[in-house]
């Protein structure tokens, strides 16, 4: 079955990618005893995989993506020795962090449910140390808070956010941004996600998620821009639970193949690798970032000019009606 689902919660909605599919379902989790294994932050702004048993400040941490690999330490090991102890369990991984951990546990377990992100790639933690070192030193001051697609100019124009404890605060879209520019070039992903084993619609997780670009056209009405999350449920187990919390969203039950011929090429498809992407961490070491990622890829004049009036054309709505002329010329 396939749905675009949305909290019904609109602060968790605003930190949230997409949706926010994962808050509604850890609270099941939490309100049961159990424990949500998913991505967040270590006190450095490193991306792993922790534990969550309740509900609050670090829990929200983990909402949104990080296009960065996660470091899974003994997360498999812990999840094993819960599920042993036959406590509900929730891991929320990319496809491949979620097939490893099945490979790990060998057999199935009833209180175990897995979420895996549709995903194009994952850039190296090397690469995202070296983001937060150039912009700690820019901005002269630590970093209190980090949103890798923050939606202040909508879901559709989301961009990186990085407040910083001197009360500055940066953003950049993907167009001018060293992570996202790079991740979106599809240059600095590890070399097996461009022949990912997992592209596949049928998947080893009871739900997989990903992003919903077109829920206009699947639902027939207007897009809010404030995102919505595609959801297929794989499993009878993922069906009961979802029907528990349903509540909990704005759920609608669409076309699994509409949904994945409109949002879903990365459901089946592997990323194109960018030409220069042997050589990208070969000398990371030897550059300034700014002169690293432009060595490679192209920031062009108008990119700036275009991300310096960004927040102006949100505002008297240009961006918006680019968006409609684009879709209009989309369907001929
Ligand atoms: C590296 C990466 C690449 C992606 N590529 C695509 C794509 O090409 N196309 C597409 O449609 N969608 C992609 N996604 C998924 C998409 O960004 C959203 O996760 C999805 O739309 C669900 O949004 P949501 O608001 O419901 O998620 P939320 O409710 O915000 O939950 C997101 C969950 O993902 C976990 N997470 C975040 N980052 C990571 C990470 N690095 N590793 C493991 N878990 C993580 C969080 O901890 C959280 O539990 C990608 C996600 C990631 C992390």
């Amino acid at each position: 079955m396939a749905y675009i689902v949305r909290t019904k919660n609109q602060s968790d909605l605003m930190q949230s990618t997409s949706g926010g599919f994962s808050t509604p379902l850890a609270q099941w989790f939490f309100s049961k005893g159990g424990s949500v294994w998913t991505a967040s932050y270590d006190d450095n702004w490193n991306v792993v995989h922790r534990e969550f048993t309740e509900d609050g400040i670090e829990f929200s941490k983990t909402r949104g993506s990080k296009y960065v690999q996660s470091y899974l330490g003994d997360t498999y090991k812990k999840i094993l020795d819960e599920l042993k102890r036959n406590q509900w369990v929730c891991f929320i991984g990319t496809t491949c962090q979620v097939y490893g951990l099945k490979q790990f546990l060998k057999k199935d377990y009833e209180k175990l449910i897995t979420v895996d992100l549709v995903c194009h790639g994952t850039p190296s933690p090397k690469l995202w140390k070296k983001y937060l070192d150039f912009q700690t030193k820019k901005y002269d001051s630590k970093i209190t808070e980090i949103n890798f697609r923050n939606k202040t100019y909508g879901y559709h124009s989301g961009t990186m956010m990085l407040r910083f404890e001197n009360g500055k605060k940066y953003t950049g879209s993907a167009r001018v941004d060293y992570m996202l520019k790079s991740f979106f070039s599809e240059i600095s992903s590890r070399p097996s996600c461009y022949s990912c084993k997992f592209k596949n619609v049928s998947r080893v997780s009871d739900y997989t998620v990903f992003d919903c670009w077109h829920m206009g056209e699947l639902l027939g009405r207007k897009d809010d821009d404030k995102g919505y999350t595609n959801l297929l449920v794989h499993t009878d187990k993922g069906s009961e639970i979802l029907k528990e919390i349903s509540s909990a969203y704005e759920i609608f039950p669409v076309n699994i193949q509409k949904a994945i011929g409109l949002d879903g090429i990365m459901v089946c498809n592997s990323a194109i690798p960018n030409k220069n992407r042997q050589y990208f961490y070969a000398n990371l070491d030897e550059h300034d970032l700014p002169d690293h990622i432009r060595k490679y890829i192209k920031i062009t004049k108008k990119d700036e000019l275009l991300e310096s009036i960004k927040g102006m054309a949100y505002k008297m709505k240009v961006i918006e009606l680019l968006r409609k002329i684009k879709n209009m010329k989309k369907r001929g």
